[in-house]
């Protein structure tokens, strides 16, 4: 039996983004299952250091689950973080550097999710 495989999603609480991105990150890296730890403007809070929470999410869901990506995400028309496209890259950019030097055993991705609800990589 193999055992199921999972990513981890760090993304705003909107809800229009949750389903295009679970069904991104699934296609993409090929995981059977996403967890997903939310706050809104997510891009925001941890580029601004208010990390505590989140990362002992993310640290269960390395641990207990094996998670292989941690994607990190901001979107066009966010209410949590209402600034422009360019500053939402700096803010994505930033919170996956912070991610990173945590060196966890998951590759960490950024993602720009457009006014569509469409995921690009950063
Ligand atoms: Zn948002």
């Amino acid at each position: 039996m193999s055992e199921k495989s999972f990513a981890t999603s760090l993304c705003c609480m909107d809800g229009r983004i949750q389903l295009p991105m679970i069904n991104w990150i699934k296609k993409k890296y090929s995981v059977d299952f996403v967890d997903i730890i939310t706050a809104p403007g997510i891009d925001k809070v941890i580029s601004d250091g208010n990390i505590e929470s989140i990362k002992n999410s993310v640290m269960i869901s390395i641990s207990n689950h094996k998670s292989s990506h941690i994607i990190i995400s901001g979107h066009f028309g966010c209410a949590g973080n209402p600034v422009s496209k360019e500053e939402h890259f700096t803010h994505i950019k930033k919170s996956v550097e912070i991610v990173n030097s945590w060196n966890l055993d998951a590759d960490v991705i950024g993602i720009w999710i457009d006014e569509n609800f469409a995921p690009h990589s950063l």
